[in-house]
């Protein structure tokens, strides 16, 4: 949130120009269209916010950076085959950029055996009251897209299935793709029961 978006801060080397053909793509193609349409993946400088992926047998599928998630179409579907993240290196097939915050994902799904799923939104509700939900929080500020801030993440995962990046947004984290969204739907719903100052 507010923060200028400046492109992604890795490079990435695409094997093929493969689509994933996964069904889980359309329920990520569901969900976009939901959660854009409460105003939680805004459109911001460079794109639109947020970003959602889920696991496979080689490595996971997210979506493309700065993609519309209220209209995704196949194309905005990349396949992340492996991260190094002190080398700023991504290997993928498909056609586009994958998700700027890739490494954040890639680090929960290194860290979190028990997670397949990820929906992260900007919801300023739940980003700003995470004290009065008891939802757990990165400590440091650190910019998007860099390695700094996934390993914040890393560190404020735990066993948690919501965290928020302070200042930023929501990650919701789930076995599926279902519960990911349930997550961030339930969290909104307890944000906006606050009683408003
Ligand atoms: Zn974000």
């Amino acid at each position: 949130m507010g923060e200028k978006y400046e492109g992604r801060k890795f490079r990435t080397s695409f094997q093929t120009k493969e689509l994933p053909e996964d069904t889980r793509t359309a329920e990520i193609m569901e969900w976009g269209t939901k959660l854009h349409g409460m105003g939680l993946l805004p459109a911001e400088s460079g794109g639109h916010a947020g970003n959602m992926s889920f696991r496979n047998n080689k490595g996971f599928v997210i979506t493309a950076g700065g993609a519309n998630k209220g209209r995704l179409t196949p194309r905005n579907f990349v396949q992340v085959l492996s991260c190094n993240i002190d080398t700023g290196k991504v290997e993928a097939e498909g056609e586009l950029e994958p998700s700027s915050e890739t490494f954040i994902h890639y680090l929960i799904y290194r860290e979190r055996p028990d997670i397949n799923a990820i929906i992260h939104v900007h919801d300023s509700a739940v980003t700003e009251n995470h004290e009065k939900l008891g939802v757990k929080t990165t400590r440091k500020k650190e910019p998007y897209g860099t390695p700094e801030l996934a390993y914040e993440v890393q560190k404020a995962i735990g066993h948690e299935r919501c965290i928020v990046v302070k200042g930023h947004g929501v990650i919701s984290m789930g076995k599926s793709l279902w519960e990911a969204g349930r997550i961030v739907l339930t969290r909104h719903g307890d944000a906006e029961k606050l009683p408003k100052e």
